[in-house]
């Protein structure tokens, strides 16, 4: 419970800036929303409920001075985004806010932004809570998946193509504008940024591989990283081609090639989709990358083994500079 931080109760910050946040949708699994002691929500018979919670510190996931706007949007995407992983239809978000105090310019971004993405995902806001501290933002998101063909880690089998939504670097490559490590003109600036505060959760895809992929997961810690998990987690080995992995023009015009594979390769926040298909399915896979108008990309294959080795065109084995990208702060 937040008091004395200002004129405005948590009754009316509530109301003020958080209600009618319903992402534009008419929900018919939210039976009852913000306003009583809890929210409930209805889930058909043949679905399970999918839930994730992220939390995100200022100063430590986001700079303290980031636009309370794109942050708004950025933390649901970052969310959301776990929903897309697991083939997963957003139904509601909680939040949990805390604040150094009640700062009306930031709140009245902050609530426009989550707004804005609300719409955006067609996932509503139905609770949360305010408290007095320093500024941390908490989003737990609510999913529905047919039951028993949810996309997992661990069911990737030999012989599956590894692929990836979109184009991976960008969003290490904004921090490093972020931090003065990068220079930029104008346009690049603006694009990097862009792909860094308002990614986009690859829901609608994340859907239509139920079924087709055969293990995914979003690209939170970078595609290494990432891909690792999906490796161990089904006993097997990942051989990604560095020449097929997909970059932006702005990331190709900015930075040498092994600089840009360096971001490709290990550098988080894009959360894109890595997904393994069988080779069954890729017909399948072809015609949904028209459906969505969006870049879907094979960058490697699923082996028997452990482990996830990057190799160039010819097939030879790539030393990858580990060390060479950090997320915001160095500290995650
Ligand atoms: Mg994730």
């Amino acid at each position: 419970m937040m008091s004395n931080t200002g004129q405005l109760t948590e009754f009316d910050l509530i109301a003020r800036y958080f209600s009618g946040i319903d992402g534009g949708v008419q929900s018919s699994s939210v039976a009852l929303s913000v306003g009583d002691d809890c929210a409930l929500l209805s889930l058909p018979a043949d679905q399970q409920l999918a839930l994730s919670i992220d939390t995100l510190a200022s100063g430590r996931h986001f700079p303290e001075d980031a636009n309370p706007y794109q942050l708004a949007q950025r933390a649901l995407a970052v969310s959301v985004s776990d929903l897309a992983a697991m083939g997963a239809k957003p139904m509601a978000f909680t939040l949990a806010l805390t604040m150094p105090s009640v700062d009306t310019n930031w709140l009245d971004g902050f609530s426009r932004g989550l707004r804005f993405a609300a719409e955006q995902y067609k996932i509503p806001l139905i609770g949360g809570d305010t408290t007095q501290g320093p500024l941390t933002l908490t989003l737990q998101v609510h999913g529905s998946v047919p039951a028993g063909s949810v996309l997992k880690r661990s069911t990737a089998q030999p012989g599956d193509v590894i692929c990836v939504t979109g184009t991976l670097g960008d969003a290490a490559a904004a921090l490093a504008v972020i931090e003065d490590r990068l220079a930029v003109d104008g346009q690049q600036r603006e694009y990097l940024l862009q792909r860094f505060y308002t990614p986009a959760a690859r829901v609608d895809i994340g859907q239509a591989l139920l079924g087709i992929a055969n293990a995914a997961i979003d690209i939170s810690d970078g595609l290494l990283a990432d891909l690792g998990h999906i490796a161990k987690a089904s006993n097997v080995a990942a051989i990604i081609n560095a020449d097929q992995l997909p970059l932006s023009a702005v990331i190709s015009q900015l930075v040498e090639k092994p600089q840009a594979l360096t971001y490709a390769l290990t550098g988080g926040d894009d959360y894109e989709l890595c997904f393994t298909v069988p080779q069954e399915n890729l017909a399948q896979l072809k015609a949904l990358d028209q459906q969505f108008s969006l870049r879907i990309t094979e960058v490697g294959t699923i082996v028997p083994g452990c482990g996830v080795q990057c190799v160039d065109g010819e097939g030879n084995p790539m030393a990858i500079d580990l060390a060479g990208y950090q997320h915001f702060n160095h500290s995650e």
